[in-house]
């Protein structure tokens, strides 16, 4: 039984709650702007656009009923059956070209039996919000439909037109943008800016270290190893079959190291880190140019995964094939490289360099991926020091620096259009919730989602002032 005062009180709270008072800055009702990207967060991870098939059309009429609701032009683009693009627009007085907030909709396959909840429940438990894309990358996704909402109500009149763009098909074949680059560029390829993921931050003991944004990747150049030789009965040996020409060129591969190159991104990178860590080690990224040259130094930091790849291109063997039947020599075996490269490499000469070290003409070396080029994103711009600025009043220990990817994101595609790409998100998470992307588990904290809403809201106000 609920007594007349305690009523008054509950009347009280639930008023308090509903506007926000006693969060609201700036005029601004945080606690229900929040709370609404939390349940949207939900409702979006609910959907499911596992690539393939894909099916984001359902993803965009999603996007397309909450802007209509608040009244912001967006279009869908339904480019085949079930894959579909949307764009939408807040406009601004075209003072400065425009912002693009990119986002991709489909998210890889699912394995519900190793997971703990339904990988498309969107439930949450444990303070987080668990469903494939949470995120990669429907977590920043949601993010930036917020940002739409929150520039449409609360914004000041804008400088630039602020571009809400979700695509498909990024996790297979980027056919979502590269429709959209080839079909609608007028769109948005005036754009100073984009924004989209890649950015990679690190919490550890409940506090943010280190703020990544992502200003390059590197470039994946796929290629196919294919040894010919006489086939036979594996009872009697041939002893430069195609098998055997095959492992020996590629023990030559594994033998050889690519040459260590430090981009002056990478550089910029170790200088940034130093002082997170311990001596020697402190000095030695402080100075990490003179540190190179020394080998000892150098092998030891290339032993190291996290920081290898940053350093040169390089090799990974992967797939493999020869004979199907254990006592058949085929007349064809093959392996496929997942080979990465630095931005501004030549797949041309490292192809020349490879077969360099086969040294063996009669193996055929092929490229199997469509090239991109890699590239890269100055970072003496407005919006990155505005991102470090204000990453740093909200983490003031945290150090914000320019981390090159090991893997691909569409940024390289809308970078040739000549707009500033960056992988940023002001999600704070620790490795074992990194382990989600593409694994199982995936998940974003309640925290991350109310707390980005209003960072990611206030760095796109800004810039677009
Ligand atoms: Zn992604």
């Amino acid at each position: 039984m609920i007594t007349i005062s305690k009523r008054m009180v509950i009347a009280a709270l639930v008023v308090c709650v509903a506007y926000g008072i006693g969060n609201a800055q700036n005029g601004i009702d945080w606690v229900r702007y929040q709370d609404m990207a939390v349940d949207l967060m939900q409702q979006y991870l609910r959907i499911n656009t596992s690539n393939p098939p894909g099916n984001e059309i359902q993803t965009a009429r999603f996007l397309k009923k909450v802007f209509d609701q608040y009244d912001i032009q967006n279009e869908i683009f339904e480019y085949k059956p079930g894959r579909a693009n949307i764009i939408a627009r807040i406009k601004g007085n075209g003072s400065k070209r425009p912002i693009i907030l990119l986002s991709h909709m489909d998210v890889v396959t699912a394995e519900p039996a190793s997971w703990e909840v339904d990988p498309f429940s969107g439930v949450i438990k444990n303070n987080s919000i668990y469903g494939r894309g949470a995120l990669d990358m429907k977590g920043e996704g949601l993010l930036h439909l917020m940002t739409m909402i929150l520039v449409k109500r609360e914004g000041p009149p804008l400088s630039r037109d602020v571009i809400f763009l979700g695509t498909a098909d990024e996790e297979v074949n980027d056919e979502g943008s590269l429709w959209m680059i080839a079909n609608k560029a007028d769109l948005f390829k005036n754009a100073e800016y984009l924004l989209t993921e890649g950015g990679d931050n690190l919490l550890e003991d409940g506090s943010v270290k280190i703020v990544g944004v992502d200003i390059a990747e590197k470039a994946p150049f796929w290629l196919r190893v294919t040894a010919t030789g006489l086939p036979g009965h594996g009872s009697r040996p041939v002893a430069d079959s195609a098998t055997n020409r095959l492992i020996r060129a590629m023990n030559r591969i594994l033998d050889r190291e690519t040459p260590v190159k430090l981009l002056p991104a990478v550089e910029q990178f170790f200088k940034d880190i130093a002082p997170l860590q311990r001596e020697p080690l402190r000095s030695q990224f402080a100075k990490i140019r003179e540190s190179l040259n020394d080998p000892t130094f150098a092998k030891a930091l290339t032993s190291q995964r996290d920081f290898n790849f940053l350093l040169r291109n390089t090799i990974s063997i992967t797939m493999l094939s020869g004979s199907k039947q254990t006592n058949v020599i085929p007349n064809a075996a093959t392996c496929n490289l997942d080979v990465r490269l630095l931005p501004g490499e030549s797949p041309d000469e490292f192809l020349k360099a490879l077969k360099d070290v086969i040294a063996d003409p009669s193996i055929k070396v092929e490229n199997v991926n469509r090239f991109k080029p890699p590239n890269s994103s100055p970072i003496d711009t407005e919006l990155f020091s505005l991102i470090a600025r204000k990453t740093k009043e909200n983490y003031p220990t945290a150090v914000v620096t320019t981390k090159m990817l090991s893997g691909y994101t569409e940024s390289q595609l809308y970078r040739q259009l000549g707009i500033v790409a960056y992988g940023w998100v002001p999600f704070y998470t620790t490795p074992e919730e990194d382990e989600g992307v593409h694994g199982n588990n995936e998940r974003v904290s309640v925290k991350n989602v109310r707390q980005g809403t209003r960072e990611f809201y206030e760095v796109v106000k800004e810039i677009s002032r």
